[in-house]
């Protein structure tokens, strides 16, 4: 989509920190860290929120979690721990209309807020 900041990450016309990528997924530094680890995982292909997916995406979805555990034990946060988020929409406060999922971790993080 064109003017979709990620779209632009995944086609290299911004530039990013990438830490994984493959044929249907990419994984880049966040560039505002809220911890020591937070890399954000999406599809290549544009999807605005989780609220679009539909069950042919159902194995995508899937791997994206698969590669956050890969990227999770690669950066040695599985021991201790991480938290995998998707933010939707509005009141889920998400800012970026292209479907993404928060790996942070290396810290102790605090209550989920509500
Ligand atoms: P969300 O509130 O779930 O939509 O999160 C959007 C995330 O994208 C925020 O954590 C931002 O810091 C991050 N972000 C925005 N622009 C960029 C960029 N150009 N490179 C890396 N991360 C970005
Ligand atoms: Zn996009």
């Amino acid at each position: 989509m064109m003017d979709c900041i990620f779209c632009k990450i995944i086609k290299k016309e911004i530039p990013s920190q990438i830490v994984f990528e493959d044929d249907e997924i990419l994984a880049f530094k966040d560039i505002n860290p809220m911890a020591p680890v937070h890399i954000l995982l999406i599809p290549k292909k544009h999807i605005s929120d989780i609220t679009e997916i539909s069950s042919d995406d159902a194995e995508l979805i899937g791997r994206i979690h698969v590669t956050a555990v890969k990227i999770a034990k690669d950066l040695g946060i599985d021991q201790d721990g991480f938290r995998l988020v998707n933010n939707c929409k509005k009141h889920g406060g998400q800012e970026v209309f292209h479907l993404h999922f928060h790996l942070i971790g290396g810290r102790k993080l605090g209550a989920f807020a509500g």
